[in-house]
């Protein structure tokens, strides 16, 4: 498929497209339904209705849907999850928050996990997904994004270990519905300051839903929430890992720290930026 793969990556490069090649190579191997290794080798033959597909896929990313959305599918650490437009399209970037949290869960033990702002279940699922004795209660306040976040669960044969709670953060009968204290609390809680949103790139701002993005107007205001409300939750010994934005981290760490937990440490992202940060109750 080399002339294919070439043909489509020089369209999307002629369209200020990032990676064109890898991009190319994703959606040959969606529409062929073949591994992306397997792409190069295959002759450059497609079939009329591969061929309209593609041209269909093209032409929605021309219009900058981004790739994820289009395909209705976005690897994240070790597993594809479902997204759509009712989900933030897991980045790369969080799967540091999923490294750290996997150092702290033992693996034989019965733990026991809540994500907050859940979305399509991505960093809940992977936890679950590595450690069999994990039980995890997933929270958003989009139902929309629960049905994401469920088929996700379902895929990767997870339902029978996980809850999904539709629900304000702040919702009085929220604590009435959790199974707690719990061993750590997870969260990618939305922290784009609101006047920095309409400085995002177009792939973002049009596609994820706004109410996973804007964390007003300095970013922290769902942290705040967060450590209002999560320690009661947490057992003594248990820790909270909150994924942050750009120099965010101090503040956040002295936030929850204000209500009494202990910063355990703040890791960086490959990017090397400030991204994750660890507390111990
Ligand atoms: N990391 C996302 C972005 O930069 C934002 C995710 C969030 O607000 N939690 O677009």
């Amino acid at each position: 498929m080399n002339r294919v793969l070439t043909e489509i990556s020089t369209t999307l490069s002629r369209a200020g497209i990032e990676s064109p090649r890898l991009e190319a190579k994703r959606i040959l191997s969606f529409v062929c339904n073949k591994d992306e290794n397997e792409i190069a080798l295959m002759d450059d033959k497609l079939s009329p209705k591969e061929a309209k597909k593609i041209a269909a896929i093209i032409t929605q990313r021309l219009a900058h849907k981004p790739l994820d959305k289009i395909l209705g599918t976005k690897g994240f650490y070790k597993y594809d999850f479902v997204v759509n437009e009712d989900v933030l399209s897991p980045r790369p970037d969080t799967e540091v928050l999923v490294e750290e949290a996997l150092k702290l869960l033992p693996q034989e033990q019965k733990v026991k996990i809540i994500d907050f702002g859940t979305g399509s279940g991505c960093i809940l699922l992977s936890l679950l997904a590595e450690r069999k004795n994990a039980y995890g209660q997933g929270i958003d306040i989009s139902s929309k994004a629960l049905l994401v976040a469920k088929k996700n669960a379902d895929i990767l044969e997870l339902s029978n270990r996980v809850k999904w709670i539709n629900s304000d953060w702040f919702d009085e009968k929220l604590s009435e519905l959790l199974d707690s204290p719990v061993d750590m609390i997870v969260s990618n809680p939305p922290y784009i300051p609101t006047q920095d949103i309409t400085s995002l790139e177009d792939d973002v701002k049009n596609y994820d839903p706004m109410s996973a993005l804007d964390g007003g107007k300095d970013g922290l205001y769902h942290y705040r929430q967060l450590a209002s409300i999560t320690p009661p939750l947490l057992q003594t010994g248990g820790h909270i890992l909150l994924e942050v934005g750009i120099n965010q981290a101090q503040a956040v760490a002295e936030i929850f720290e204000q209500a009494g937990l202990n910063l355990v440490k703040i890791v960086a992202d490959l990017g090397q930026i400030e991204r994750c940060v660890i507390l111990k109750k």
